[in-house]
């Protein structure tokens, strides 16, 4: 029997990959897309996949629980993941109203949907390692407590525990997955990975000279986001819901990180990288480490794309965008 997968956030980086991953397992993938003036633009990526046409789109707003129940009603889904939020760290001190409905409680009108209109359906919730945030333990996992350092963060704690409540309340299948940074050609230009690999590329075009960054000796656990939405799906099969860091157990400073795009391209990222203090931010997470320990154990899981082939691969695909 065919599954139904409702994804929301479809139009961003995980929404892609997963749609992707979900369609070559046999899903019916519908998406919950918010209305835009700008036509066209939101499938970008998954019409860089080549499955633009084969999800179903539907209008949804996280901040109208009205809407995501007719959603529900209408898709009868087996599974939910919920991607949506307004994702970017550095915005959420500007934005942070804003952030809290739709990445806090925007979670919550989620969950309220599911229970409403399909309390059947497994539920994904995509939770954070920024809510690790001022590291209580050198090496993170499923237990360690969290201290969230921004707007952001603060959202996704009170999301995590939603999940974690309507499980316990309602009994409803519902996993969180507690992912570490994750990239891909596909992540938005605003995170420092892109950033840096689309900056290196216009300085080797010749269409920059220089690269501004904030602090580069901020450390992270960065994964491939095909990796990590192989970890959401495995999670929404098991018997059992639960929550799992989803992480590689290395963690590499934006600084190295820098290096291996520029030196990809045959430059010195030392003669091209200018710290910015505009882009400090007013509490920085300064390194994080995963332990995906349970996720290997009970799922299985395994990360196949390494950090350099990442870097490599994020380059090669600006370097073609440019050209282009
Ligand atoms: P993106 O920023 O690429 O995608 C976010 C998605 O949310 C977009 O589809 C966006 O739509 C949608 N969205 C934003 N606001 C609303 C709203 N009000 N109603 C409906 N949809 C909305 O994030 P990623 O794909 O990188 O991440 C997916 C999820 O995983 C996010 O929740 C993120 O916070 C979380 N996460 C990501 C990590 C990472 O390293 N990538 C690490 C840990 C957690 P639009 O296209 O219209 O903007
Ligand atoms: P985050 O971990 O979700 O905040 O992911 P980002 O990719 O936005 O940031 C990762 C780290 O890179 C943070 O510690 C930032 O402070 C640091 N960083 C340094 N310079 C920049 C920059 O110019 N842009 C961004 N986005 N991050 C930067």
């Amino acid at each position: 029997m065919t599954k139904t997968a409702v994804i929301t956030g479809i139009t961003g980086q995980d929404g892609a990959y997963l749609s992707a991953l979900l369609l070559e397992k046999g899903y019916r993938v519908v998406g919950v897309v918010r209305r835009s003036s700008h036509e066209g633009i939101a499938a970008h990526r998954m019409r860089w996949l080549g499955i633009a046409d084969k999800v179903k789109l539907v209008d949804g707003n996280l901040a109208d629980l009205s809407c995501l129940i007719r959603i529900m009603q209408d898709a009868q889904p087996d599974e939910v993941y919920n991607l949506a939020a307004q994702s970017f760290v550095a915005a959420s001190w500007n934005q942070p109203l804003l952030t809290a409905q739709i990445t806090g409680t925007g979670a919550l009108n989620v969950l309220e949907s599911l229970r409403i209109a399909a309390p059947k359906a497994r539920f994904y919730q995509a939770s954070s390692s920024e809510m690790f945030g001022k590291v209580q333990e050198a090496v993170q996992s499923e237990t360690t407590p969290f201290y969230p350092r921004s707007p952001y963060a603060a959202a996704k704690v009170f999301a995590h525990w939603s999940t974690v409540n309507y499980r316990e309340s309602f009994g409803i299948h519902a996993s969180s997955g507690i992912l570490f940074n994750h990239e891909s050609p596909l992540r938005g230009l605003e995170f420092v990975t892109r950033k840096v690999t689309d900056g290196a590329v216009q300085i080797k075009l010749g269409k920059a000279r220089e690269l501004r960054l904030g602090n580069i000796d901020a450390k992270r656990d960065w994964g491939h986001a095909r990796d990590y939405v192989r970890a959401m799906w495995l999670m929404l099969q098991q018997d059992e819901p639960g929550d799992y860091v989803v992480a590689t157990g290395r963690t590499t400073s934006v600084r190295e990180m820098c290096r291996i795009a520029f030196e990809h391209l045959g430059l010195n990222a030392d003669e091209h990288i200018v710290i910015d203090p505009a882009f400090y931010r007013p509490a920085d997470v300064e390194i994080l480490l995963g332990n995906p320990q349970k996720a290997r154990t009970n799922l299985n899981w395994h990360p196949e794309i390494g950090l350099e082939e990442m870097i490599r691969e994020m380059v090669d695909a600006d370097l073609k965008r440019h050209r282009a």
